[in-house]
């Protein structure tokens, strides 16, 4: 048995949501967006499942990131990298055939005079981080993009009116591409309906089992389950202190479990008080506050716990975006901040058969 914390991505389970997405896609082309590791998931085991699921264009953030990504999956798929062209990377974009979503007029330029090629145009309409302006966008005198693409700001709040707002902007800015594919919606444009769609939406979190809204929805599976043994149990009597600060006092006796599992290994220190493990199915509240290398649970109403005994801190009992946002976060930042420490493993990883 292995004392760590470990982290199983179910592989069946991204299948099925990539399924789920390219249902509600209703026709338009669904490219998984698999940056900083696929949320820290494993870009390469995660998109090679895709690919096998029929997915063949994918986005990452860094230029490095696509040159991985191309070694992982090989000639085929379509990949796009959203820092688009920055100063000198155009050779790393040839090398490894990547599509740049170029952001801004300057990165236009130093595009085309390093040759050029295929390449995305990335419209700002309201988030004010990467991309051309209208005008900038107007007086572009070579309009030969194989994609243009916004991105937007409010899309987890439905009623929110920057959400029609950047539509109208984009569909504005869009009419000066006749004939170029469009691109608007993440995860949560795709659940804002049809008119959001366009011809191609980039979906990160609903694949790694975050909700839209970031909210646990029932139409999304749960992808990563994060968990770590016990090392140790202990009976706390009343008055007793749980951890540094004495930030948390039993006030009755009280059965606590010690687990392998800190901030060091991603559970997010602003876990305490609010956030719980699941142990057996029973929700375990988390004692005190948590260290670089351990968390304490109350497993005062869990016999199943003993030491060895794995306690769920993300995973089908305790969604994500719950997990995430009893710490006052978001499930992107969770799976992100998951340590280099904790152990992968897969489930449903396509065969070498497969294709
Ligand atoms: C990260 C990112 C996405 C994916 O967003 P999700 O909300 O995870 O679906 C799509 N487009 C851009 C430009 C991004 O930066």
């Amino acid at each position: 048995m292995s004392f760590a914390a470990r982290l199983t991505i179910d592989l069946d389970a991204l299948a099925a949501n990539y399924a789920t997405l390219v249902r509600q896609a209703a026709g338009a082309e669904v490219a998984p967006v698999v940056k900083a590791d696929a949320y820290g998931l494993g870009a390469a085991p995660v998109a090679r499942r895709l690919m096998a699921e029929g997915a063949n264009c994918f986005f990452v953030a860094r230029v490095s990131e696509g040159v991985g990504l191309r070694e992982a999956l090989g000639a085929g798929p379509d990949i796009h990298v959203l820092d688009g062209c920055p100063d000198g990377a155009a050779p790393s974009l040839k090398a490894s055939r990547l599509i740049p979503v170029l952001n801004s007029t300057e990165q236009v330029a130093a595009w085309r005079a390093a040759g050029g090629g295929q390449a995305a145009l990335m419209i700002d309409t309201g988030l004010n981080r990467l991309g051309l302006g209208p005008a900038d966008a107007a007086a572009l005198t070579e309009r030969d993009f194989s994609l243009v693409m916004s991105h937007l700001a409010c899309a987890d709040t439905p009623a929110h009116p920057m959400n029609r707002l950047q539509r109208e902007r984009f569909v504005g800015i869009a009419a000066l591409f006749p004939g170029v594919r469009r691109s608007l919606a993440a995860s949560d444009g795709l659940f804002l309906g049809p008119d959001y769609t366009f011809d191609l939406v980039r979906t990160g979190i609903c694949l790694y089992g975050g909700g839209p809204e970031g909210a646990p929805d029932a139409r999304i599976r749960p992808v990563a389950t994060f968990a770590a043994p016990v090392l140790q149990l202990r009976e706390l009597r009343p008055g007793d202190s749980v951890g540094y600060g004495a930030a948390f006092t039993a006030a009755h006796p009280t059965r606590a479990a010690v687990v392998a599992a800190g901030y060091a290994d991603g559970v997010l220190r602003a876990s305490f008080p609010k956030a719980y493990g699941s142990l057996a199915g029973r929700p375990c509240p988390v004692l005190g506050r948590l260290s670089m290398d351990l968390t304490v649970f109350d497993v005062t109403d869990c016999p199943e716990a003993r030491p060895g005994a794995m306690m769920e801190l993300v995973g089908p009992n305790v969604p994500v975006d719950t997990a995430a946002a009893a710490a006052g976060t978001i499930a992107y930042e969770l799976l992100t901040r998951l340590g280099a420490r904790v152990e992968r493993r897969y489930r449903g990883e396509p065969g070498p058969g497969r294709s």
